[in-house]
């Protein structure tokens, strides 16, 4: 069974001013799918149309952002959502927080600073499930918390009181009260340091394993995603160039892209330099024709000049965009 499926998306920015348009060709052709239980990555760059892409496909489209093609739905356990038609109304009712929620990297977004953490999660609540017994909703939010593993004291802090990591671990535990079907995790430890980044993604991966739920967790860091992720997709300028189980991904990268994210990881011990690729990620305004990646790939050939290529499967849950590479040829 699909959660989502994504099909040829394309969403773009569409700007005007004093009399000049722009696009932004962000998320350019996109087609993709979740599964329930997993926990999937998207990597990139900067700029390369990640948070375009979990902005679709959460239902944040707002202007100057623009859906030109493409499909994305949802399977709920038998409830379809076509995110690209859903009224307004029953996402808010029906869907965030029950059946998708987000954590993004500021925590202090979703907490109000001025309140105690406790009114954040009565808001949520009673908005969500329309819980008007006080008793019954404390039980069940110190259920939650507690099987988080977080200290019950949490509820009565100001969001200020509380350490960036802890911030961070509330958010999560916000973002999972209902047990929604996904949770996509927006640069979820990118503002924290090793230690208290490491107790944040454990606590991912044990809600994780404890729900069944599947997780989109979308990072830079690629050793987040080799400790964290089942499989992954990395995208390069608004495109998909590789997608496969994250162990393939790093022990047998196929994309030049991958490659190059792969080979330029440090590795303990070893002393070897690592080299830079050359040129700079294009611009989505004005991106390169064919294969975007061209302009700095080692093996371009003639027709990454001019040929888009196609994302072939080449073998089991292993797709590339890449004219190097046939369908079924690995
Ligand atoms: Fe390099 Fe060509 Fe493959 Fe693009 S299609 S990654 S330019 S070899």
């Amino acid at each position: 069974m699909t959660l989502l499926s994504v099909r040829n998306l394309r969403a773009y920015y569409q700007t005007e001013a004093y009399g000049i348009s722009r696009t932004v060709q962000a998320v350019d052709g996109i087609s993709f799918d979740l599964f329930p239980n997993e926990i999937y990555g998207v990597a990139g760059e900067s700029s390369c149309g990640k948070t375009t892409l979990i902005k679709v496909i959460s239902g944040n489209i707002k202007h100057p952002l623009k859906v030109l093609e493409g499909s994305v739905i949802y399977n709920f356990n038998g409830y379809q959502v076509d995110m690209l038609q859903i009224s307004e109304d029953e996402l808010r009712r029906n869907v965030r927080w029950k059946q998708i929620s987000y954590v993004m990297q500021g925590s202090m977004s979703v907490l109000n600073p001025v309140r105690k953490v406790i009114k954040t999660f009565e808001d949520i609540v009673r908005t969500h499930e329309g819980i008007t017994d006080k008793k019954k909703f404390l039980e069940q939010t110190r259920a939650h918390i507690n099987r988080l593993g977080l200290p019950t004291d949490v509820l009565n802090a100001y969001p200020h009181q509380l350490s960036g990591g802890m911030r961070q671990r509330v958010a999560i535990a916000l973002a999972t009260v209902f047990q929604p079907a996904l949770i996509i995790a927006d640069e979820p430890t990118t503002a924290l340091d090793v230690v208290v980044q490491r107790g944040v993604l454990h606590m991912i991966k044990d809600i994780q394993a404890m729900s069944k739920n599947t997780v989109l967790l979308v990072t830079h860091d690629m050793a987040v995603h080799a400790n964290v992720t089942d499989r992954m997709m990395i995208m390069y300028a608004g495109r998909i160039a590789e997608e496969a189980p994250t162990e393939s991904i790093f022990n047998a990268p196929l994309h030049p892209y991958t490659q190059h994210l792969i080979n330029s990881l440090p590795m303990i011990g070893e002393k070897t330099t690592r080299t830079s690729l050359g040129g700079s990620p294009p611009n989505l305004a004005n991106p390169p024709g064919g294969c975007r990646f061209h302009p700095r790939c080692p093996h371009v050939m003639d027709e990454c000049r001019t040929v888009v290529p196609d994302l072939v499967t080449v073998k089991e849950r292993h797709r590339v965009a890449c004219h190097l590479f046939k369908e079924d040829s690995v």
